[in-house]
């Protein structure tokens, strides 16, 4: 593929209209980078489309002339899967401009936005109905519902409503040779056939651009009770996690595992966040109930649970916050771990997930395997440990060349995500496969199911113009 000639150029502006497909490469630059800036692509034209239709369209030019598009939300993505190749002869289609929250049925308990609407969008438009979207993550007020649903996002209430694919009813999608599907569907149950939205959820734009999606609400949360409780070890934290839900039920809505490490960064780097202890220690929960009851004693819950945790040892120290400030502060300290990350220099990252109860072990042998191998990095292992899901990323000490820190990514992976399938876990819990676990994908993953994911591809995309390289190599 090479970049269009310029009648084909002036076909794709007419279909967005004036002024809506950038060529000029400073208006291009902010969207040929991800969010790591690990990878620098091209790209001959961004489109900004503001209707389903005008997708759609793109896609029909785009396909009969064999042009390859990258779908880019809002650029947060983690494994590159938003920004285009080298060539110069991709489009990147920007979901921005589709940003309008189309209904919002309190009573049937759904809402119906738009692939660019912003998740902090979606999140105040279901508050302003008395009701609750549950998907969290730290880049609300960055990231898109279209780039949620294609890389089926997590975050930090899993736990409780499961990721972005537990959240959708139905979807609208653009397909590769320019048909729009149009199955935005408000149904809790609904056994026609195939659950075809299902492929798109996760799919990370390779089997068509999503442009609306229904999504679930829930019960507005009215009561809730926050702790950050150092523990003696990841497996204390794991068996708190048991004993609060065993008290609690589902109300238990986030336990999050955090190291000392990461205190002292976020400390360290972002401004405003504080120890919320006196003394360090080495492992720390942050964990959350909620309830749409107001009455529910969830604080007392947890302080039931708490008490007798600190006396065994189990719980080193805890504070249990007062009001919304607190809170916001200790949550602050939780989302801004990658930031802080970020700006301590260069990291090595993996998205892993293993069952629950094998979290402590895990811990341990790939631990020391870093302790053993990687002397010059510090482990930063965080994440969602009541979805098994860990950040285990190693940051660059700051003796250390960052050049020749990165170039031990692959080794360094190699043995973190053989531990991992040692402990049937998966190479990538929650940020999906984009460009940066292509080849991961193929070493891991059972040769019948990739079969199975070639033949969808096929079946979508025949002519491989969508987003051309991302989760499966392209077939030659
Ligand atoms: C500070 C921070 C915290 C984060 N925390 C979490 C977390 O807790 N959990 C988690 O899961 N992720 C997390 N992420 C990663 C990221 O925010 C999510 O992956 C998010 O879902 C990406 O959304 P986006 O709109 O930015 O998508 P993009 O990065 O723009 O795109 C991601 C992929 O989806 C495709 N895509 C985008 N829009 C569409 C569409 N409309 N149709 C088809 N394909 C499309 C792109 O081509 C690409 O392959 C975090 C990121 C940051 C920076």
């Amino acid at each position: 593929m090479s970049a269009p000639a310029p009648p084909l150029l002036e076909r794709l502006a007419r279909v967005v209209g004036p002024g809506r497909l950038l060529t000029a490469d400073s208006d291009l630059a902010p969207f040929l980078t991800d969010h790591r800036e690990i990878y620098h692509g091209r790209a001959f034209a961004v489109a900004q489309p503001d209707t389903a239709g005008q997708v759609a369209e793109l896609l029909a030019v785009c396909n009969a002339h064999r042009i390859g598009v990258v779908p880019q939300g809002g650029n947060t993505g983690y494994c590159g899967g938003a920004t285009p190749d080298d060539s110069g002869a991709q489009l990147v289609i920007s979901l921005a401009r589709l940003n309008r929250i189309r209904a919002v049925d309190a009573l049937n308990d759904s809402l119906i936005g738009e692939a660019g609407c912003l998740l902090a969008d979606v999140q105040r438009a279901a508050q302003a109905a008395q009701r609750f979207f549950p998907l969290s993550l730290g880049s609300e007020g960055s990231c898109q519902i279209g780039g949620n649903l294609s890389t089926n996002a997590g975050g930090v209430h899993v736990l409780r409503y499961g990721m972005m694919r537990d959240l959708v009813l139905g979807l609208e999608v653009a397909l590769a040779d320019g048909r729009l599907l149009s199955s935005l569907t408000r149904l809790r149950k609904d056994n026609t056939g195939y659950d075809i939205k299902s492929l798109f959820l996760g799919a990370e734009g390779t089997l068509g651009i999503i442009t609306a999606a229904s999504l679930k609400l829930f019960a507005r949360i009215r009561a809730t009770a926050t702790a950050f409780a150092a523990v003696r070890d990841p497996g204390a934290a794991v068996e708190l996690l048991a004993r609060l839900r065993e008290a609690s039920g589902e109300r238990v809505s986030s336990f999050e595992l955090i190291p000392r490490i990461a205190v002292e960064l976020t400390t360290r780097h972002i401004p405003g966040v504080r120890d919320p202890l006196d003394a360090a220690h080495a492992w720390y929960v942050l964990c959350e109930l909620t309830s749409a009851r107001a009455a529910d004693p969830c604080d007392a819950m947890l302080t039931e649970c708490l008490e007798p945790a600190l006396e065994e040892g189990l719980v080193e120290d805890a504070v249990v916050v007062r009001n919304e400030r607190e809170r916001s502060a200790l949550w602050k300290l939780r989302e801004t771990i990658p930031e802080a990350q970020r700006r301590d220099g260069a990291s090595l990252k993996h998205d892993i997930s293993v069952p629950v109860a094998a979290i402590p072990a895990f811990i341990e042998r790939a631990g020391q395997w870093v302790r053993d191998h990687v002397p010059e990095g510090r482990l930063v292992s965080y994440g969602h440990v009541g979805d098994g899901n860990l950040h285990f990323n190693i940051n660059q000490a700051s003796t250390t060349d960052r050049t020749a820190f990165l170039a031990r990514g692959e080794t360094v992976k190699r043995a973190i995500h053989d531990l991992v399938r040692e402990f049937d876990g998966s190479i990538s819990a929650e940020h999906g496969i984009g460009r940066l676990k292509v080849a991961e994908l193929e070493r891991y993953a059972p040769p019948v199911e990739l079969e199975l994911m070639r033949a969808v591809k096929h079946a979508f995309d025949p002519n491989g113009i969508l987003n051309p390289g991302k989760v499966l190599r392209e077939q030659r």
